[in-house]
Parts: C-alpha cells; sequence; structure tokens
C-alpha cells in the first residue's frame, strides 16, 4: 500500500480527462493522471484490426432494449488506452450549435450558451490544429461516388473539421490508432507534451474502483496496478473522466446516490449503409469521414446526420452486415466480403432522447439499456431510407446496412442547476460531495447531433480553468499568482 498526495486526480484520460489533466498540469498544477488502458504511441499502431480490439480498445459493451422493440443490442465502442477513444476515433471537430444547447437548457437548466463555450472551442481548436479536411475532397473514386449520389438526391455534403494535421496520408486505419501521428489525440498532445514535465504523473493501467470521501468532500481515491495491487491516493480534487459507460460506476461504488447517476444515457444511435459498385471504390483507403450532410440534423427535419465515406476494416465490416433477413450468414455474407473493394459506406447518427441506462447490480455487475421510443426509431428508419436513396441514386447495384452502434455515448451523469435532475452542477462538481468532479462526455445533459470531442473537450478546459482559478475554494490561489507574489 502507498499513499501520496497531489492537488488534483484526473482518472482516465481520454477527450475529457486527457484534457483536465494537460492544461492543469500546463498551469503547474501537481497531476496524477490515472488510466486503466496501457500506454501505446504512433509505432504500436499499425493496421492490425483485431490486435487494435484487444489492446485498445474497451471489449465491446452492449445496451440491450428494455422493452422489445425489434432490434437488437445496440453495440457500445469505445477506447481503453492512454488518450481513451481518441485514440481510436476519426478526428472530426465540431462545435455544437445554440439549437443543441437550448436542448441541455431545457432538460437541466445549465445555462449554457455558444457564447460561454465559443473561447475553450477556441483554445482546443488551437491546441489541436483543427482543420477542413479537404486533402482528399477531389482524389478519391470513393469521395466522388458520394459526392455524385448526394447531388443526385438535391442534398449537401461538405467536407468536415477534424483534428488530423497535412502529415495524414489517408490510410484509413484511424481506428486502430493512427501510425503517423496526423490524428491528434490526448495521447500525442495534452498528454505527451506535460508528460516529461514534472507536473503531469502518468499511470497506465491503473483501475480506479472508487473515489476516497470524508465528511462529505472527495480526499483521493483507491486504485488497483497492473499486478492486482492496491494502493491509495489523496488530493485537493478529484475528477472523474472514466467515459459515460464507467463515470456512473465509479460514483456508484463511491456510495454517491443521486438518482440521476447512470440514467439520461444518450447513444447517438449509429447505422452504416453500404452501396455495392461495379467499379473498386477502395473506401477502406479514405481519411474515415472526410464529409457529412447536416440538412436534417434538427429534429423537425428528420433528426439525423449522415458522414461520408467509409467502410470499417474487413472483420469489423462482415461481421456488423444485415440484409432484409437480419444479420448476414452463408454464402451472401460471403459473397458481400468477396467484393470488399467495391463497397462504399455512409454513416448515419441519429438524435435520440436519452432514455438509455448504465446500471450497476448489487454484485457489482455492469448492465446497459437502451430504451428508445417509436418517433426515435422512425429518425434512424428515415436516415437509412435517405442513404439508400444516395447511394443508389449513386449507382449502387445492391444496399446492406450494419446494426445499431454508438461511438457517441453521453450523458449519464449530466449537469444541470438542480440535484433533482442532474448529477453536477455547472461547474461539474458533484450536488451530492464537495472537491468531486466530472470531467467527461457523461456531463451532457443531451445527446448532441455533432460528433461530442470538440465540446466534452472545450468543458474540460473549462473546468481546468475554474479549478486553476481557484473559484471553487479547492485549489490555493493561480500557480502563476503564486509565482509572482
Ligand atoms: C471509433 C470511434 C470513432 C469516433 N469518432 C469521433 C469523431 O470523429 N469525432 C468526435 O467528436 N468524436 C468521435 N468519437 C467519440 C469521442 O472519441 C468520444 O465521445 C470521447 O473520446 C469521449 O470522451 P470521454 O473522456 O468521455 O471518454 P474516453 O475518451 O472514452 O476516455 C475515458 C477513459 O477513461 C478510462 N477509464 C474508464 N474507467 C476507468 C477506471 N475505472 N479507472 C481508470 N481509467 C478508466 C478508459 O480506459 C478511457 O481511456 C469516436 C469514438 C470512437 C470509439
Ligand atoms: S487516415 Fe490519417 S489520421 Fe487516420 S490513421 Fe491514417 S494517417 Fe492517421
Amino acid at each position: 500500500m502507498t499513499s501520496e498526495r497531489f492537488e488534483v486526480i484526473v482518472v482516465g484520460s481520454g477527450a475529457g480527462g486527457g484534457v483536465v489533466a494537460g492544461e492543469l498540469a500546463e498551469r503547474g498544477r501537481s497531476v496524477l493522471l490515472l488510466e486503466a488502458g496501457g500506454h501505446y504511441t504512433a509505432a504500436d499502431f499499425t493496421r492490425w484490426e483485431s490486435r487494435a480490439g484487444h489492446d485498445y480498445w474497451w471489449p465491446l459493451r452492449f445496451a440491450f432494449p428494455a422493452g422489445d422493440p425489434g432490434l437488437g443490442p445496440v453495440t457500445l465502442i469505445g477506447g481503453r488506452c492512454v488518450g481513451g477513444s481518441t485514440v481510436i476515433n476519426t478526428k472530426v471537430a465540431l462545435p455544437a450549435s445554440q439549437r443543441e444547447l437550448d436542448k441541455w437548457n431545457a432538460a437541466t437548466g445549465v445555462g449554457i450558451s455558444r457564447g460561454d463555450l465559443d473561447p475553450y472551442y477556441e483554445r482546443v481548436e488551437r491546441y489541436l490544429g483543427v482543420r477542413e479536411r479537404t486533402d482528399d475532397w477531389d482524389l478519391k473514386g470513393c469521395v466522388q461516388t458520394a459526392k455524385r449520389g448526394f447531388a443526385a438526391v438535391g442534398a449537401t455534403l461538405e467536407p468536415t473539421r477534424a483534428y488530423s494535421d497535412h502529415n495524414c496520408m489517408q490510410c484509413g486505419s484511424c481506428l486502430q490508432g493512427c501510425p503517423t501521428n496526423a490524428g491528434k489525440s490526448t495521447l500525442n498532445t495534452y498528454i505527451h507534451r506535460n508528460w516529461l514535465d514534472e507536473h503531469l504523473t502518468l499511470r497506465p493501467n491503473s483501475l480506479v474502483s472508487r473515489v476516497l470521501i470524508e465528511d462529505g468532500e472527495a480526499t483521493g481515491v483507491q486504485y488497483a496496478d497492473e499486478r492486482g495491487e492496491t494502493h491509495t491516493v489523496h488530493a485537493d480534487a478529484v475528477v472523474v473522466a472514466g467515459g459515460s459507460l464507467s463515470t456512473p460506476q465509479i460514483l456508484l461504488r463511491s456510495g454517491l446516490s443521486n438518482p440521476n447517476i447512470g440514467r439520461h444515457l444518450g447513444l447517438h444511435p449509429a447505422q452504416f449503409v453500404f452501396g455495392l459498385f461495379d467499379e473498386p471504390q477502395d473506401a477502406h483507403m479514405v481519411a474515415p469521414i472526410s464529409s457529412h450532410c447536416f440538412d436534417f440534423a434538427a429534429d423537425e427535419r428528420g433528426g439525423f446526420v449522415v458522414e461520408a465515406v467509409t467502410v470499417q476494416d474487413p472483420i469489423g465490416f462482415t461481421v456488423s452486415l444485415c440484409d432484409e433477413n437480419g444479420p448476414m450468414w452463408g454464402e451472401p455474407l460471403v459473397e458481400a466480403a468477396r467484393n470488399y473493394r467495391r463497397w462504399v459506406g455512409l454513416l448515419n447518427m441519429s438524435n435520440d432522447d436519452n432514455h438509455a441506462s448504465v446500471i450497476l447490480d448489487d454484485d457489482g455487475n455492469e448492465h446497459f439499456t437502451s430504451a428508445f421510443e417509436p418517433h426515435e426509431l422512425d429518425r434512424v428508419n428515415r436516415a437509412r431510407e435517405f442513404a439508400t436513396n444516395v447511394l443508389e441514386a449513386a449507382g449502387a447495384r445492391r444496399v446492406l446496412w450494419s446494426g445499431l452502434a454508438t461511438t457517441h455515448m453521453q450523458g449519464s451523469c449530466r449537469m444541470g442547476a438542480d440535484p433533482d435532475t442532474s448529477v453536477v452542477d455547472p461547474h461539474c462538481q458533484s450536488h451530492e460531495v464537495k472537491r468531486l468532479y466530472v470531467g467527461d462526455s457523461s456531463l451532457h445533459s443531451r445527446t448532441l447531433s455533432v460528433n461530442p470531442s470538440l465540446t466534452i473537450m472545450a468543458l474540460a478546459t473549462r473546468l481546468a480553468d475554474h479549478l486553476d482559478e481557484g473559484a471553487g475554494g479547492q485549489l490555493e490561489a493561480r500557480r502563476s499568482e503564486q509565482l509572482v507574489a
């Protein structure tokens, strides 16, 4: 057993935790960053699908429908390594619109506007070098195919913005980690830039079980290292950022009892729709997600967005394929796989109303439920119809699709003004326990239509500012002010 003291302990090193830790360390705060997964770098990231699934991904988890809407489970995908899901994501970087933040305010009264977030969005964009992803816009055949289809149905397909720089060779293996460091994760930015400095202590393979609480205040955490040995560490403030599926479990294991913990989970359900073309398209050899269509993003316009162009690597592609008869099997599946180079995939993501949940049973086992209402399923079905029309208009001679999955889990410890409807206050501090903060995607009061990471990072930067300013009284005056004095 060891016991040490830091100013801030951050649990989880993904989009939220990596940014809080890096920002605070840069300001001279002593930070311990604990991460359940291993520490890998670009040298480890080869295009080896099953190794990535084993080493850098959290083992696949599933949200089972609470009723029986005729749907299978939703596959929940996330990263488990230093950098979290930002290591394996596709780097799309889009801010939330005021329309989406209005939904947050209606749900929890959190009182955040686009104007409040803009300075933080700008700081994150500068830090990561966000730019328009137009490198392959006019070069790749599969992108041309998608453009043709969208134009034929009169819809807008525009280049997306992303945190990948000009070293991107459009190899398409972002989900296995970026081998060139062109893709910016919290690993190769916020964490590595501060890692060799004295202020950031990074401990990979460290699984946090609970937050230590005394007299209503967080005092530290307990974690197990890779040998299974237990350690306690102490700090003036604890930020839990294990992602939307883990953070509620850590809070429940720590004895918190706010009934909103684990509820209101948003899934942003995603579905691939694939079109088979006569000519090779090589949609696996392109920056996965170079463009998007936001014509239908508002609920009243359909409630879905469509991203282009991609297909997963062969294992992910074949295990997910469905046709009119359900999941594919046998000779039709073999035939589809044989034509791997000829498929073009569009990725639909639909707005949901946050009815999923994270549950910890009496034996400490995790369970996830989904519960879509008919109007939410209508959005998913309309998105699939739209994508089918686009692909057929582009000349596809066969259309298949995947089951539902999500990489955008959000909202399981949402922030708001009132403990009756939220878990943490608008500064991300627990309503129940002082000095205990949430710093990840769990905070989002409602699912965003845009990809969530830029907003998670903006909120994490805002939280780092709040802690460093000493506004909550948890830390002493800003380190820079202490140095001047
Ligand atoms: C394949 C994929 C593609 C995506 N593409 C995009 C995209 O293009 N654009 C976009 O905006 N978003 C994208 N996302 C989503 C985005 O990456 C996530 O929303 C974001 O990273 C979530 O941030 P987070 O901090 O909540 O969790 P994560 O980034 O998942 O980080 C949580 C970390 O906490 C660790 N952890 C969990 N429990 C514990 C514990 N008990 N102790 C210690 N550590 C723990 C986990 O191992 C993990 O490393 C994608 C995600 C995936 C998986
Ligand atoms: S497509 Fe670009 S960002 Fe993605 S892994 Fe390849 S080089 Fe990295």
